[in-house]
């Protein structure tokens, strides 16, 4: 089975949740190439460095810009692009974020593209347990060939 990517991002006050749901969760993300926005991989690749000793350069990580700077863009265009699996973003439901129209970018190109996403900790727990994950589930994607030629009146 080609090796799929998960793409890892929390608000600042789900940090802690999604370092601790990756902590569980080691040894099978191990299996996984894992993209982050800056700072959430930075908390991540410390925290499972940390946990995985010995076998710490098995991990696989890509940290791209800070979501606030960037990240969640970089990410969605790596949606858009075929190359993220499965998107976990822990967000923080009480507070604004100057990003906000980042973040619904990012979450409507995962539905666009209809791959697998979390937005809270149980909705995570179901898919990195879900029998779907070991297998070469692909997701379906609508047929945009309508959309694509349409008429554009100039
Ligand atoms: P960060 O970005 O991981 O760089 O803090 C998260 C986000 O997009 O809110």
């Amino acid at each position: 089975m080609q090796e799929k990517t998960i793409a890892l991002v929390a608000h600042d006050n789900r940090k802690k949740d999604l370092v601790e749901w990756s902590e569980f969760n080691v040894d099978i993300l191990l299996n996984y190439k894992l993209i982050c926005t800056g700072t959430t991989g930075i908390l991540i690749e410390t925290a499972l460095r940390a946990k995985l000793g010995e076998k710490k350069d098995q991990l696989k990580i890509t940290k791209l810009k800070s979501g606030p700077l960037g990240g969640d863009q970089q990410m969605g265009s790596l949606i858009a692009e075929g190359k993220i699996d499965y998107l976990i973003f822990l967000w923080d439901p009480m507070e604004p974020q100057p990003h906000d129209v980042d973040v619904k970018a990012l979450w409507r190109i995962a539905s666009v593209y209809n791959i697998p996403t979390a937005i809270n900790r149980s909705t995570a727990d179901f898919i990195i347990s879900s029998s779907l994950m070991s297998t070469d589930y692909k997701p379906l994607r609508k047929n945009f060939s309508e959309y694509l030629n349409r008429v554009v009146n100039l």
